[in-house]
């Protein structure tokens, strides 16, 4: 078999596309060398080495040995160098490579093939003895830790000694002289420590070498890395050896990385730094300053050290044309690493870039603009949660973070704002021309108003959909649930973290994106929207086949969702248009009426707001479809808690305090998720859904008639868990639109569906659809009773059962597709079978995350619909789902 791929001078046996076996750092070696770029000589050991290694109790194919002889060959050919030679030496250097970079295994080691005799040859050969004996302590100081195993505190000591003693302040003050001392005493420390000398044999120097590198790939850090990236244990490492060129050969010798486009910004220009006289290991050491590549750069920099352009024009030239070559043949932006060996340019390393989100839009669209990659590409190439740090203000990455808490990224973005604790504060500050953050144990439906007046929530209790994180997301305001190292006293007004103490005023600042509670006042920037992230969204919408709508009750919410291309409303909570300061206490009338005719009274006070409601959302939409959901609280969430809340109801009911809050006590429910909710409650008191109809009736012809174009409104059922549910309400419907039609003399057109939550409403799909008209999956509550856990107090142990692996990630971010997901899957299969060309769509929260975005394209559902700001991640998720 093939263990061993060599490459150099315009040639090599691998590619590219052979990562899998090479490495990436291997295989694009490789593809360098065969683009006749400059790359010095060498060869992989493929990862089936790494494999065959573990296999068979750490022992090496049997033909190994002879084909790495073969390559040493092949590079001393190239080369003029021979290994172990006495007069002239290679020397190599040994770097591992996996498929993925992988932080944490062996990294590298330099220089390797100097001992007591080559490093002579060396000192002769290139005319510097320093250099020589420079390069041989540090061979011996990074094999020792790497290979051997020794601390490297040991060996900085000894260093340090030795320029005490000369007197030398930085490492450059010490000569030849001194340095081949450091290196006497580095084999000794290495004798001591191992019981047998520094191996002078270059042989069993690279076969040290190359063990270690195997052996790292089983390190605890790798493992880690692996199991938080899901990468596999069964793709190993590759060893790339490799000719070693030196950027340390004096003033004409440099080191650097350099990116062909600038990674924060994506603008296109050459972008990087190097040092003169260096190795590799200096640039990262961040011990000496290093240079701009560019003169236009530097400039920018405002710095006096002198830019690559005009130091060594003639590299810089290579340099440029090389990073263009190689960025038109791997179309792709490049992270490259560079040595200059006196005035020759040698090319280390290329891989595709890290990028910010924002560089990533621009580079992507610019990518497709010169021709290099297709519209398609470009739509692939951006991250669609990546849209989330471009659409709201985020904490400048520049700045240092006093991280105080962490609690759930709840709902994105980063806000700063003095510390409130009730939503009454909230509204008064704010109004006041202050910044506030709302900070609760939880909220709740009546904290609407302090959410509002917030620039950002953060709760200490609540899941990803907890009151707080959904209605923040839906607002588009930074939200960190879960806070749970947070102890608040909503009376007594303070924030507790260990021994540290707030209160109302201090100032805070929010990270939604990353869970995190700052400090004080933390830099932000603002997001800028460039005509690219239009031209990509264009894109993306070209390629979809899933429409995306948008989670929306509020006239603003609306609108924001249109401006971020929603193409409908898949749902309007209508719950959630009676928390408003006029409304909320003719609900509470209602809930608490007891009889008919006092529930009656309540909703002829509500009717004329709720369809005023409507008749905006729909004349909003212009025509788009807009799905409206029946009322669906659990009743706790309206119920007065407080003596003057209560007194306030009771005023307006004329009824007596007592009676009320009798009443109130009568419909508190040990378990509200499970209780007197949804479709149950338009069963119960039909008079509330028959109130909602009319409104809709209404409104939809009154819009139809101001816009011209007719309103079909799609009004929606929740929590059925049966098909009589269903039919009972819907003929409640029916008969209003009947009564509307013939009050009017206008006809009107709708449709009645089902959210499908519940995962008996899943399993009973094909009769269910027989009355349904559309399914809309509420992922949300299809998660809560699928799995048994609570979606308000799943925060205190979900973290746990993710960290465990119990769960790939929290089900209610990102959907379940084992358990959730398979009563989808029945539910579409079977309602299909009922009503071939039934509407189906998702309105959980999962509708705006990616992967879940992709389960909905697989499963076939007609649209997603997610909160406003979530639009754009959507439209990209599902376009990317597509493709
Ligand atoms: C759901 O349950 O997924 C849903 C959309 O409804 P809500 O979040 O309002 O319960
Ligand atoms: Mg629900």
């Amino acid at each position: 078999a093939k263990w061993v791929y060599t490459f150099g001078d315009g040639a090599a046996e691998g590619r590219a596309d052979m990562r899998n076996l090479l490495g990436g750092k291997g295989a694009n070696l490789a593809e360098m060398a065969s683009l006749g770029l400059p790359v010095p000589p060498g060869f992989t050991v493929t990862t089936e080495v790494c494999s065959h290694y573990y296999a068979n109790d750490r022992q090496y194919p049997g033909e190994l040995a002879a084909q790495v002889d073969a390559a040493l060959d092949h590079v001393a050919a190239l080369t003029g160098r021979v290994f172990g030679d006495a007069e002239n030496p290679l020397l190599v250097s040994v770097r591992s490579g996996a498929r993925a970079s992988m932080p944490g295994m062996m990294d590298t080691v330099l220089n390797l093939g100097l001992n007591d005799v080559t490093v002579e040859a060396v000192a002769s050969s290139s005319g510097n003895r320093r250099f020589a004996f420079d390069s041989y302590r540090r061979f011996i100081q990074m094999y020792a830790d790497v290979v051997l195993e020794l601390d490297h505190q040991d060996f900085e000591e000894v260093f340090e000694r030795v320029k005490e003693e000369q007197g030398a302040l930085q490492d450059t003050d010490l000569d030849a002289d001194a340095l081949a001392n450091v290196v006497e005493r580095y084999k000794d420390l290495v004798a001591r420590a191992l019981g047998k000398p520094f191996p002078q044999d270059p042989k069993e120097q690279l076969w040290g070498a190359i063990g270690a590198v195997f052996s790292s790939w089983m390190n605890q850090r790798a493992n880690t890395y692996r199991r938080l990236h899901n990468i596999p244990e069964s793709w190993g490492t590759a060893v790339n050896v490799q000719a070693m060129v030196f950027g340390n050969l004096g003033d004409t010798s440099a080191t650097g990385v350099a990116f062909t486009r600038n990674p924060s910004t994506g603008a296109k220009e050459l972008y990087g730094e190097f040092l003169v006289n260096a190795q590799g290991e200096d640039v990262v050491a961040g011990i000496r300053t290093p240079q701009d590549i560019t003169e236009a750069a530097r400039k920018n920099a405002g710095s006096s050290k002198p830019s690559l352009e005009t130091v060594m024009p003639e590299v810089f030239a290579e340099l440029v044309q090389t990073a263009n070559r190689l960025e038109s043949h791997y179309r792709d932006m490049q992270d490259l690493e560079f040595t200059v060996e006196r005035g020759k340019l040698w090319m280390l390393q290329t891989r595709s870039g890290k990028r910010t989100a924002k560089a990533a839009l621009r580079i992507a669209v610019e990518l497709a603009g010169e021709g290099l990659i297709t519209e398609e590409e470009a739509v692939g190439r951006v991250e669609p949660a990546a849209l989330d740090q471009l659409l709201h203000p985020t904490i400048d990455p520049k700045v240092a973070r006093d991280v105080i808490a962490t609690g759930l990224p709840a709902s994105p973005g980063a806000a700063v704002g003095e510390i409130v604790f009730s939503s009454e504060e909230a509204e008064k500050r704010s109004g006041e021309g202050h910044k506030v953050i709302l900070v609760r144990v939880e909220t709740s439906p009546e904290d609407i108003h302090g959410m509002h007046a917030a620039q950002g929530i953060l709760t200490t209790r609540g899941g990803m959909t907890s009151h707080a994180a959904v209605v923040a997301r839906g607002m588009g305001k930074p939200c960190v649930s879960g806070a749970g190292g947070i102890r608040v006293d909503e009376k007594a007004r303070t924030l507790t973290v260990g021994s540290e103490s707030f209160t109302t005023g201090d100032i805070i600042t929010i990270d939604g994106s990353a869970g995190q509670v700052l400090k004080g006042e933390v830099k932000m920037i603002e997001p800028e929207l460039a005509g690219e992230f239009g031209t990509l969204m264009g894109w993306a919408d070209k390629v979809r086949r899933m429409k995306v709508r948008t989670n929306a009750e509020t006239p603003a919410d609306a609108r924001t969702a249109r401006r971020y291309g929603a193409e409908g409303i898949g749902l309007c909570r209508t719950e959630h248009m009676f928390f408003d300061a006029g409304r909320i206490l003719a609900v509470r009338e209602m809930i608490l009426a007891d009889d008919e005719a006092g529930r009656r009274a309540a909703l002829a006070k509500l009717l004329p707001m709720q369809r005023q409601d409507f008749v905006e959302l729909f004349e909003i939409m212009g025509g788009l479809p807009v799905t409206i959901r029946l009322l669906d609280p659990p009743l706790h969430e309206f119920l007065p808690k407080t003596d003057a809340e209560i007194s306030e109801v009771a005023a307006s009911m004329g009824a007596s305090v007592e009676k009320l809050r009798q009443r109130a006590s009568e419909l508190h429910e040990f378990n509200p998720m499970l209780g007197f909710r949804g479709c149950r409650l338009a069963i119960a008191y039909p008079e509330i859904a028959e109130m909602q109809a009319r409104a809709i009736f209404e409104a939809a012809a009154e819009a139809g008639k101001k816009t011209g174009s007719p309103v079909t409104p799609e009004i929606m059922v929740p929590l059925v868990a049966t098909k009589a549910e269903l039919d009972i309400v819907k003929a409640r419907i029916d008969a209003m639109a009947e009564a509307v039609i013939a009050e009017g003399g206008v006809p009107i057109t709708y449709v009645v569906g089902t959210m499908i939550e519940l995962p008996r409403a899943a399993l009973r799909a094909a009769e269910i659809a027989e009355t349904a008209e559309f399914f809309s999956f509420g992922t949300n509550d299809l998660t809560q009773t699928t799995l048994g856990i609570s979606r308000d107090d799943a925060a205190s142990f979900l973290g746990t059962y993710v960290a465990k692996g119990i769960l790939p990630a929290d089900p209610f971010a990102s959907l379940d597709r084992d358990g959730v997901g398979e009563l989808v899957s029945i539910a579409v299969e079977r309602g299909r079978t009922t009503r071939q060309s039934i509407k189906l769509g998702i309105c959980g929260e999962h509708g705006g995350d990616p992967d879940s975005v992709a389960f909905c394209e697989e499963v076939g559902l007609d649209y997603v619909s997610c909160s406003p700001f979530r639009v754009p991640i959507a439209r990209l998720a599902a376009a990317q789902a597509a493709l």
